[in-house]
């Protein structure tokens, strides 16, 4: 990983208030890092970060939005990860109301472990995270040796 990190956002509805307050809070330790969201929590963290920088020096910054997270925005991200463009999820998924697209926010949880990627479901977690000082280095994450796996079906 870079000193920059790419770091990913996600809200369900009800944990957006919390994930625009967490970004106000951290906004400029944001701007070190290269941000990509689901489509509505991206337009949340963008209109979030633009307020902030309109009271400064009026720069933009640029963030990727993709496609709403029932709409799949979850499996682009689950993509990134596999193609190892993500270094960071923040991902604050609602644990009091399911969703139409379940399967996918588990799907990216899951393959957000797989690839070994620091990932913070709430806003303490997200706190810790961003506070880490590994945030502001480059990192070697050690990730887990599937060539067994991956070797597992031997031709005959
Ligand atoms: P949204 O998607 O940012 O487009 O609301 C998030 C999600 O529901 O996973």
């Amino acid at each position: 990983m870079e000193i920059s990190k790419r770091i990913a956002l996600v809200a369900h509805d009800n944990c957006k208030k919390d994930l625009v307050e967490w970004v106000a809070w951290n906004w400029k330790s944001l701007l070190n890092h290269k941000l990509i969201c689901t489509g509505t929590t991206g337009k949340l963290v963008e209109a979030t970060i633009h307020k902030n920088l309109d009271e400064g020096d009026g720069i933009k910054h640029n963030i990727l939005k993709l496609k709403s997270g029932p709409f799949g925005g979850d499996q682009q991200l689950g993509a990134m990860i596999a193609d190892e463009l993500i270094d960071l999820l923040i991902f604050f998924w609602d644990p009091m109301q399911p969703h139409p697209h379940d399967v996918d926010v588990k799907a990216l949880l899951r393959i957000a472990v797989v690839y070994n990627i620091p990932t913070a479901c709430n806003r303490a977690t997200s706190d810790f995270l961003i506070s880490s000082k590994l945030v502001a280095e480059k990192y070697e994450p050690q990730i887990t040796d599937y060539t067994k796996y991956l070797e597992r079906i031997t031709p005959a």
